[in-house]
């Protein structure tokens, strides 16, 4: 059996021709351009579609399904997208328009909770039944799924932990609203706090690591700490008590069996998810009395949005 699994980003849309195993067979991408006219990019997206089952010289009729994930909020019953982040898309019904171009069924879901379904199905999640995927980027976002299913809310616009209040009247959110987690434990908040101290200390090695670099990543304070830097060490330790606090709420919430961290962070590996580990387990609600939880890398990574679009239609 096979289904198309599409990722639909800012700059591109990915697709993907996966089996009923989660194997990609095929995948290709195209350029968005997001100022364009809704059915101009859906048409694309079917394009893309086609050249996936050409390639492995398929009939239409041999696609169970297509799933597709986009940034924002998804009216998954309706098949609307009610509002994409990056992409001029506002009330557009995909479900309808690319039902113009295929018979099979069509699913669509917001990218977070995708990625999150791709994980539970074909990744680290695996065999569980309550997961969260906290993916950390320019913002946080969060996947929630309880008992095998994505949490959607009302209208699809919910489960967006991200958005937590973290901090009274804090750091300036892009939602609009002060002091939520994402301005925190963010890449992009790890991001400012170590240019914000390399202002304070041009000097130091910090500075000098940004200099090789070429600019200041996620990664600068991880080295810096791992050469024995003191500033970053403070700034490292107050980012994954950051990281940890957000997720201990959601915890307390909905207490998974397991917690996913995706996005370029996770890339620091065992070493950062053991101590986000440690932590999240020390402070959770009961602390060792209840079930402990395990924070472990998300496994998909950048094939996790067209995993989990496919997942979608299984
Ligand atoms: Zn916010």
């Amino acid at each position: 059996m096979y289904y198309l699994g599409i990722d639909v980003g800012g700059m591109s849309i990915k697709g993907g021709l996966i089996d009923e195993k989660g194997n990609i067979l095929f995948k290709e991408s195209v350029p968005t351009k997001p100022e364009r006219d809704y059915k101009d990019i859906i048409a694309d997206m079917a394009t893309l579609c086609e050249t996936l089952i050409k390639k492995e010289n398929l009939d239409k009729q041999e696609i169970k399904g297509i799933g597709v994930g986009i940034p924002g909020t998804i009216d998954v019953e309706k098949g609307v997208i009610v509002y994409a982040n990056n992409i001029n898309f506002k009330k557009v019904p995909i479900e309808k328009e690319l039902s113009k171009y295929f018979s099979c069924p069509i699913h669509i879901g917001n990218d977070a909770n995708v990625a999150a379904f791709g994980e539970l199905k074909f990744g680290t999640g695996k065999g569980v039944r309550d997961l969260i995927l906290i993916t950390l980027g320019t913002g946080i976002g969060t996947g929630i799924i309880v008992d095998n299913k994505i949490i959607l809310g009302k209208g699809g616009a919910g489960g967006e932990g991200g958005h937590i209040g973290f901090i009274y009247n804090g750091r300036k959110c892009s939602c609009g609203k002060n002091g939520c987690w994402e301005a925190y434990a963010s890449a992009s908040a790890l991001i400012k706090m170590t240019e914000k101290s390399i202002s304070k200390n041009p000097e130091g090695l910090l500075a000098e690591l940004a200099r090789q670099e070429g600019k200041v990543s996620g990664k600068t304070a991880f080295i810096a700490e791992k050469n024995g830097d003191k500033e970053a060490k403070r700034i490292v330790s107050n980012y994954i008590k950051y990281v940890s606090d957000g997720i201990i709420s959601l915890v307390n919430i909905f207490r998974p069996d397991l917690v996913l961290i995706g996005g370029g962070i996770s890339n620091e590996g065992d070493a950062l998810m053991k101590r986000i580990q440690r932590r999240v387990n020390r402070f959770s609600y009961g602390g060792n009395i209840n079930p402990k939880i395990t924070v472990k890398k998300a496994l998909l990574m950048n094939d996790a949005g067209i995993l989990g679009a496919a997942a979608l239609c299984l």
